[in-house]
């Protein structure tokens, strides 16, 4: 029996793209696509060429938050064609497919796998430095697929994202398991929504009223801070808002000796960049996420 003809195919495709990285996350909700995004504007921005393949087939987001929704994917005698966002940032994902953007994907496990390999086997990236690979959350039959395709051996590795407590935290660990049963390397674990952070200037400052009523009273306290101290209108102030006393990702990481990335906090203006569809790098309001992200993408 001759080689897979598909995993020539295959092999064919990714023999013009230099890195691949899989992003992943033990549940969902905790950032994972949102990363994904702002890595690849990020790695766009410093003028590599990049691809985005989202595989997250029952709620693809990253359509919307690279600004591309509504579009449809293109047929050329090359394969399909990414949907661009740049000239160097190109965009794969189920949610280009789909016609009604509401329509519930509840497609079974053989026929998501069919597409994921599709998806790696069909798509024409040309000359890629990065591809970077937004994974569904989880451990299931898709990052299987995705790894066998990509060919464990040529994936660069896995950056994991999780949130600072303790149930999402024990998922990143059957995250590692995974990892090292297919043989791909961690790359690092991004711990998101460390904390609420944001200039003092966007609270509200809200005030009990004897009969329980909150009464704000943000006009005031601006006023004050601006007559008393002006240079506390230039804090930012921060929330623990999940519960991180077991020491969040950074213990986790000590202890399985693991690299830490680094805190991304929970970041208003960074959620609504990624709502818009646009870079938070690009964005003079993403104050606190923005230098939070270019450190940790610093460091791979
Ligand atoms: P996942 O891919 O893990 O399911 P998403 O990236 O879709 O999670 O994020 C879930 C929601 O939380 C999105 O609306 C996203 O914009 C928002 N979000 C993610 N990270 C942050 C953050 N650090 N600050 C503010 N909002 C965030």
């Amino acid at each position: 029996k001759g080689p897979d003809p598909d995993m020539v195919a295959i092999a064919e495709r990714m023999a013009t793209v230099k890195h691949k990285i899989l992003v992943l996350s033990g549940k969902g909700g905790v950032g994972k696509s949102t990363f994904s995004a702002q890595l690849a504007f990020a790695l766009a921005a410093r003028d590599f060429q990049v691809g985005l393949l989202d595989i997250d087939m029952c709620g693809p987001s990253i359509p919307k938050m690279l600004g591309l929704e509504g579009h449809a994917i293109h047929q050329s005698n090359l394969g399909w064609s990414p949907v661009y966002v740049e000239s160097n940032l190109g965009v794969m994902s189920i949610g280009f497919l789909l016609t009604d953007p509401d329509e519930a994907i509840i497609w079974k496990g053989p026929r998501k796998n069919g597409l994921i390999k599709q998806f790696v086997k069909d798509v024409y990236w040309g000359e890629l430095d990065f591809l970077i690979v937004d994974a569904p959350p989880g451990t299931s039959d898709e990052h299987i697929t995705i790894v066998q395709c990509l060919d464990a051996s040529n994936v660069d590795g896995a950056i994991i994202v999780t949130t600072p407590q303790q149930v999402s935290l024990i998922d990143v660990k059957k995250e590692v398991n995974f990892c090292k049963k297919v043989g791909v390397k961690v790359l690092g674990v991004v711990e998101n929504m460390s904390g609420l952070c944001q200039p003092i200037t966007n609270f509200k400052f809200m005030k009990v009223t004897e009969d329980g009523e909150m009464k704000d009273v943000t006009e005031w306290i601006s006023e004050y801070m601006k007559e008393k101290a002006p240079e506390m209108m230039n804090l930012i102030a921060c929330s623990e808002v999940f519960d991180s006393s077991g020491g969040g990702a950074l213990k986790m990481c000590k202890e399985m000796d693991l690299p830490f990335l680094g805190k991304v906090p929970l970041d208003p203006q960074l959620c609504k960049a990624a709502e818009e569809g646009r870079s938070c790098f690009a964005d003079k309001d993403c104050v606190v996420s923005a230098p939070a992200l270019q450190k940790i993408i610093d460091k791979l």
